[in-house]
């Protein structure tokens, strides 16, 4: 979650009288950055993902089956064998060898019982290291086994599905609720004890007014009570002035409420870093990629379980921007504007909101026209010379207020840093983020952020999507793909995204033609295999565009498509499939026999899952709940089902792991 300073964590009645102070420091540090950066050329093409783990205790003897809060004792044994590696003496275990790769990284979360981890080193442009990372993601979870106790397991579904229930849902147990989070479901020891994340769930509630109100759509089987109204919520509480909440009608009938960030940020998802040969190559994939966002949220969707409780809807996304929403109601517009300076549409943790590519095929028409920025900063921007595309995405970044502040950093502003701008930058939590170089740091280029993919139970899996996208990129890339669509409508599909098994049932905006004002489709056939790996440079192979046609309306440039088409191409050919423009990239460049059949395993997923063939994780979860012996039909995920239903994701992680089915079983839908 960006970076970990120490120091005295501003209460938010002082850290409001700072914000405009940190935020100007920050645009500061910005520019100066960008001024040393912006013409940085030539840097390599490297990529990393970031696989997030649920710690999960089994009690085998009980059947029950609890979030451990272990994550201080994992990461200290972690950094304990690190140090002993590095020193040269090995590990305590054997699975610190593995082909030559470095030691994989291990980071805390918010979630205590949280784990993220990632390569060791980034992964660069050659072919060969595409094939190594599903093997590199099966060696992190052994080492992370290896660091926890016999009966703890990590575990990458997205969310535990008995969060927040009255049952004693982790280990060690603490009763709710406490002053940070103020919950009435979950005590303040979930989260990272680590001042920054108290803080920052803090001050989202003391900014708001009020506790985060997370309600999600009951699933309505045959014996769920109608109206259902949550059994779970205490209307009696008086301990903290936030018990008003429900007594106000935060709880609403039909869904299944929550009111802590150890809801939503307590979830694991999939993340794809791309480092890019310079800034225009990086703007470019920002925009390119960010069309892709929902499309890839539907394929991953693995959400179907809330606080016990089957939901009606398949994905994690719209949760985590309600358990971070730190808008007044002012700025909801729930109330007058009168103490706050303008109403914002969307949570800080949400879909984008900007494209900054200067692309002569980027129309005005597909940027948001309500689009809230601080005319402000933008000026202060643009009158150091920054261009007015990306002037106005810092500037409609930086609406935001900064959480976390400590007193110590506000003595100086220091320009050769960039805590200030990342104070911002990291707590705006888009499904595309565009990384700037860290000006610590030389050798780190301009990096995008593909940030929408629900981490998924098999590591199979997880290197399918992981090595699909990085695969996009590279068509995108070389064949100069056009994936322009009016960014409201990203927002739309975001929402059509959460539908239950939206990738059966939906429709999604996309553009019709990927070729449109650039070379021709005969750009396609004029890249032919000119050097050995993916390097950036295949784009160079990319015609000069022919003079434009005159722009038709925008409307006519895209249409509602099935998950089907989008990944594998409609019937009719109006549009050609992500799959087959990886196929046609992957024909233009050298690729040997043995790699490309390698590769083909995982893109046969993405195929299969993209046309109903194999199931979602979302599908999966919600047909072993339904044919438990235990399940009363009534949306009640009972302890028995979730012990049950862990065991199984367990197994077939750890079959995946011996080199076994490697989880088909899992996805095609069978029951084991
Ligand atoms: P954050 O949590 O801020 O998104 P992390 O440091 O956890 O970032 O990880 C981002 C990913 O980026 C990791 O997989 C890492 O290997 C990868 N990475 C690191 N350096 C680079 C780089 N220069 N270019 C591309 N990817 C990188
Ligand atoms: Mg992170
Ligand atoms: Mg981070
Ligand atoms: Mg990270
Ligand atoms: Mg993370
Ligand atoms: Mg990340």
């Amino acid at each position: 979650m960006g970076l970990l300073a120490l120091g005295t964590a501003l209460e938010w009645a002082e850290a409001k009288k700072k914000a405009a102070q940190v935020r100007e420091w920050g645009i500061e540090q910005l520019l100066a950055n960008w001024r040393r950066a912006k013409g940085k050329e030539r840097d390599a093409l490297l990529w990393g993902d970031e696989v997030e783990y649920l710690v999960v205790a089994v009690d085998s003897e009980a059947k029950k089956a609890r979030l451990s809060l272990a994550q201080a004792e994992i990461l200290k044994s972690l950094a304990r064998d690190e140090a002993l590696w590095k020193a040269g003496n090995g590990g305590q275990d054997h699975s610190m060898e593995h082909d030559g790769e470095a030691l994989p990284h291990f980071h805390p979360e918010f979630g205590r019982f949280m784990l993220e981890a990632t390569p060791g080193r980034p992964w660069g442009i050659d072919f060969k290291d595409l094939l190594k990372v599903e093997s590199n993601m099966k060696w992190r979870r052994e080492i992370a086994k290896a660091h926890m106790a016999p009966n703890e397991y990590p575990i990458t579904l997205t969310t535990f599905p008995r969060l927040g229930t009255r049952d004693d849902f982790i280990v060690p147990y603490y009763p709710p609720s406490g002053a940070a989070l103020r919950s009435q479901f979950v005590p303040d020891e979930i989260a990272n004890p680590h001042i920054r994340f108290p803080t920052l769930a803090a001050n989202i509630r003391s900014r708001r007014g009020r506790k985060v109100e997370i309600n999600v759509p009951i699933f309505k089987d045959t014996n769920t009570p109608v109206p259902f109204k949550d059994p779970t919520v205490d209307y009696d509480l008086h301990l903290w002035p936030e018990d008003d909440d429900v007594r106000n009608g935060a709880a609403k009938a039909d869904h299944v409420y929550m009111d802590a960030m150890a809801f939503g940020m307590g979830s694991c998802c999939l993340q794809i870093t791309f480092q890019a040969k310079n800034m225009t190559e990086g703007r470019k994939l920002y925009d390119q990629l960010s069309p892709l966002g929902p499309i890839l949220l539907a394929l991953t969707a693995a959400t179907p379980i809330y606080k016990g409780f089957l939901v009606d809807t398949d994905v994690r996304w719209n949760q985590i921007g309600l358990s971070v929403d730190d808008r007044t109601r002012e700025e909801l517009g729930e109330a007058p504007l009168e103490n706050d300076r303008w109403r914002i549409p969307k949570s800080r943790y949400a879909s984008n909101s900007t494209y900054i590519s200067q692309d002569p095929r980027l129309r005005e028409e597909y940027l948001d026209p309500n689009l809230v920025v601080d005319e402000k900063i933008k000026k202060r921007l643009m009158d150091e010379g920054m261009d007015e595309l990306l002037a106005t995405h810092f500037a409609h970044l930086f609406i935001r207020d900064p959480l976390v502040i400590f007193s110590e950093d506000l003595d100086e502003l220091d320009l050769s840093k960039g805590d200030h701008f990342e104070n911002l930058q990291s707590t705006n939590w888009q499904h595309m983020r565009f990384k700037p170089p860290p000006p610590e740091k030389d050798d780190i280029g301009w990096r995008v952020e593909f940030r929408s993919m629900e981490i998924q139970m098999t590591d199979f899996e997880n290197a399918a999507f992981s090595i699909f996208i990085v695969l996009i990129t590279r068509a995108i890339l070389s064949f100069d793909l056009n994936f322009y669509i009016p960014i409201a409508l990203t927002t739309e599909n975001m929402e059509t995204a959460h539908a239950r098994d939206s990738l059966l049932n939906r429709k999604f905006y996309f553009r019709k033609d990927p070729f449109t004002r650039t070379a021709p489709k005969q750009a396609l056939r004029s890249v032919n295999g000119n050097g050995s790996n993916f390097s950036s440079t295949a784009s160079s192979a990319v015609n000069t565009p022919p003079p434009s046609p005159p722009l038709g309306p925008v409307e006519l440039e895209y249409d509602l498509m099935t998950i089907a088409d989008i990944v594998n191409g409609s019937a009719d050919g109006s549009f050609p499939g992500l799959i087959p423009l990886v196929e046609s990239y992957l024909n233009s460049v050298k690729v040997d026999v043995e790699t490309r059949c390698a590769l083909a395993r995982y893109l046969d997923l993405i195929r299969k899952r993209a046309d109903g063939t194999l199931w979602t994780g979302a599908h999966w979860i919600r047909d072993f709940v339904a044919k438990h012996p235990a399940y009363q039909h009534d949306s009640v995920v009972s302890s028995e089902i979730c012990y049950d239903l862990v065991r199984a994701v367990e197994e077939i992680t750890e079959k995946e792991g011996r080199g076994g089915s490697f989880g088909w079983e899992l996805l095609t839908g069978k029951n084991l």
